[in-house]
Formats: structure tokens, C-alpha cells, sequence
């Protein structure tokens, strides 16, 4: 049997639901050809059409606040960039931001920032409740870092329904390499476990081609999401930022960004699973190529236009000039031109 014949056998493996192992993962990822991707791809949009049809959900993005306590290796908002503009939307300005998307048809907020103190448990409690006050039809996504248990659970009550917390690698050493002592992934990998324990629609994720990574870092980080069994998946590649010591990296591609997200479609058929903005960053059409590979969630960005800009993760941010109603009339015209509509609606996982 010819190796390519092998890797056309274990992606028929993952059609079928069968558990590949970190060795077959591995070959699988690291023999990876542009014929193979597109018969992985082609499966990988029967199953996602087989869940969700024609649709694509979408989340309205507020990045509200670029404080943070973290000093990730590769963030471009890393506490130590000194070069970072700070800011944060006050509770006004995040409910102003929500009713535009309201009035655009979102259904769900997502609320992104830093580990900014500011917004402390109190803080946060009373902006959950006031949001699902005023939009008790909408989901609301958290997306605010590492917590205790008892934060994420009162969160929970407070009324958010989803949290999104990329697991980032799942190979501890490979974790230590991108981020300082003080953050550790057992710790992460915890918290993911406790956001779905509380009953959360829970997200993990990672980016690809981040600095170090090998093929054998993506089989573990399958393994691991296979493991989870989480809602939502958030990938995209590493994207390197002017003003962190990973300046000089090479981007993440969109050929193993691609391949990765049908990988993830085939392996969990029902997962929520987002074309990203950095993958529309590296790629004029990456989002369009992302939603053909197997993804089925878009993200537009809601923050107002004058602190888009300041939410600089990584260098030449797409759609930060763009108002909120342009954002989803451009995606909506993308997505419509290959074939899939945007709907309006919460966009829950399939249980
Ligand atoms: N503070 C929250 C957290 O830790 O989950 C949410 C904000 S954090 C900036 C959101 C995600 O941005 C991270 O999980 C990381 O994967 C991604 N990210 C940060 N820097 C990046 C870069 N240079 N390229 C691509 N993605 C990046």
C-alpha cells in the first residue's frame, strides 16, 4: 500500500467516526498533499451540510477591553508592549454595541478582551445580566481568559451561555516556549474542563504554525480536543506582531490552517467551528476557503470603528475600518457567492 493510499484510508477512518492514534494523526497531518486536502475537504462538506445545511452563523465580536495581565510570547497585547494603545468600553458602550448588532440581525455577542482587573467579577455580573436583560433572545459568548470555578459558575448564572477558551497547544512543553512561567497549560486545560462541567457551550482551539510547532503538536492537540468534546472550535494562524519577541516568525499557512479545520469537521461532525479573521488576514478569500474546508461560523466584528485598531493581536488586522453594518453586508455578500447564507438566529450547537 502506497503512503498516500494510508492517508486516504485514515481520513475514511475519521468519516466513519473511528479514533485515529497520535501516530496515525501525525502521518496523517505531516504526509499531507493538495490531493488529499481536497478529498478530505469534499467530506468534510457533506458532514458540515449534513448538520447545518447551507448556513453559516454568525457571532457579533466586541473586543472590549485591550488591558491585560497576561504576557503571552506572540500577543500583540501582551502586558509588556509598551508600544500597545490602551482602552476599554464602559459597560455603555459595549450596550450601545449590542443594540447595532441587535438591529443587524446578531443573535449572539461575543464578549473578547484581556485579563483586563477592571473588569472585575462584580463588573462582569452586572453587564451579563443587563445584556441578556435587554436581549433575552440572544446567546451571550465570553471570551475573558483563566477564572475559578466559582467565577465561571456565576458568570453562568449570571446568564452567559457560551465561553470560548483556546487551549492554545496541548503539548506542555510546547506551551511553556510560547507563554511565561506564571501561565501553565494544565491550568488552561482545566479551566475547559470546568467551563463544560458548569454547562457552558464550551470552545477550545489553537493556532497553527505558531513558533515551534511540529506535526506531532497538532496530533496532540486533536487527541486533546477529541478528548474535550467541546461545542466550538476556534483555529486560525499564528500571525506574528511588530512589537513581541516572535516579531521575525514565519505566519502560520492557510494550506495547514485549512487542512486543520477539515480535520476538525470530519472528526467531530457537529462542532461549532469559525472561519477566522486572521485566516481572513493571511488570505484575501481565506474565510470563503475556510468556510469550503469544512467551517460554518463567521464572526464580525461589532466594536466601535475608533478602538478597532487597538486590538492588535497580530500585524494587518483585516476589517478594522469597517463599520459593523459593512462587516456583515461584506460577509454576507462573500458567503452568499459561494453558495451559503448568513442566518439570523442564537446558532446553538446541534446537541
Ligand atoms: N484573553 C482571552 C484568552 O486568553 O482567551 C481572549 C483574548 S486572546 C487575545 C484571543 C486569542 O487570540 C488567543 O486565544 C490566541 O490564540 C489569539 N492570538 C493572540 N495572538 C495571536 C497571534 N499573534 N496570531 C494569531 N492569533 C493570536
Amino acid at each position: 500500500m502506497t503512503n498516500q493510499t494510508h492517508l486516504h484510508e485514515l481520513i475514511d477512518k475519521l468519516h466513519i467516526e473511528q479514533e485515529l492514534s497520535k501516530e496515525e494523526w501525525t502521518s496523517l497531518i505531516s504526509g499531507r498533499t493538495p490531493e488529499l486536502s481536497e478529498y478530505l475537504f469534499t467530506l468534510a462538506r457533506k458532514v458540515r451540510s449534513r448538520h447545518y445545511g447551507t448556513d453559516i452563523y454568525i457571532r457579533g465580536l466586541i473586543e472590549f477591553t485591550n488591558y491585560c495581565r497576561n504576557d503571552c510570547f506572540y500577543c500583540g497585547i501582551r502586558k509588556s508592549n509598551v508600544h500597545a494603545h490602551r482602552y476599554r468600553l464602559s459597560e455603555k458602550d459595549i450596550l450601545a454595541c449590542c443594540r447595532t448588532g441587535y438591529l443587524l440581525g446578531f443573535r449572539t455577542f461575543v464578549l473578547q478582551g484581556g485579563e483586563d482587573g477592571y473588569y472585575t467579577d462584580v463588573r462582569m455580573i452586572h453587564l451579563i445580566r443587563r445584556i441578556k436583560e435587554l436581549y433575552p433572545d440572544c446567546a451571550l459568548t465570553l471570551s475573558i481568559g483563566e477564572k475559578s470555578y466559582e467565577t465561571y459558575q456565576r458568570f453562568f448564572e449570571a446568564g452567559a451561555d457560551r465561553y470560548l477558551l483556546r487551549h492554545e497547544t496541548a503539548d506542555f512543553a510546547h506551551y511553556k516556549r510560547l507563554h511565561p512561567a506564571s501561565l501553565s497549560a494544565e491550568i488552561r486545560q482545566e479551566c475547559l474542563w470546568n467551563l463544560k462541567e458548569i454547562g457552558y457551550q464550551t470552545g477550545t482551539g489553537f493556532m497553527v504554525g505558531s513558533p515551534f510547532q511540529t506535526a506531532e503538536h497538532l496530533a496532540e492537540d486533536m487527541l486533546f480536543i477529541k478528548k474535550l468534546n467541546p461545542h466550538m472550535a476556534g483555529i486560525g494562524p499564528f500571525i506574528p506582531h511588530r512589537d513581541t519577541a516572535f516579531a521575525a516568525e514565519t505566519a502560520g499557512t492557510l494550506e495547514l490552517t485549512l487542512f486543520m479545520l477539515g480535520l476538525l469537521r470530519l472528526m467531530l461532525p457537529k462542532i461549532l467551528l469559525p472561519a477566522t479573521t486572521a485566516l481572513g488576514t493571511i488570505a484575501e478569500n481565506g474565510r470563503e476557503l475556510g468556510i469550503l474546508a469544512g467551517a460554518n461560523v463567521v464572526m464580525p466584528n461589532l466594536s466601535p470603528v475608533s478602538v478597532r485598531k487597538d486590538y492588535s493581536l497580530y500585524d494587518n488586522k483585516i476589517c478594522t475600518g469597517e463599520e459593523a453594518a459593512e462587516c456583515r453586508e461584506s460577509l454576507e455578500k462573500r458567503m452568499e457567492a459561494i453558495g451559503f447564507h448568513i442566518v439570523t438566529g442564537r446558532g446553538d450547537y446541534k446537541f
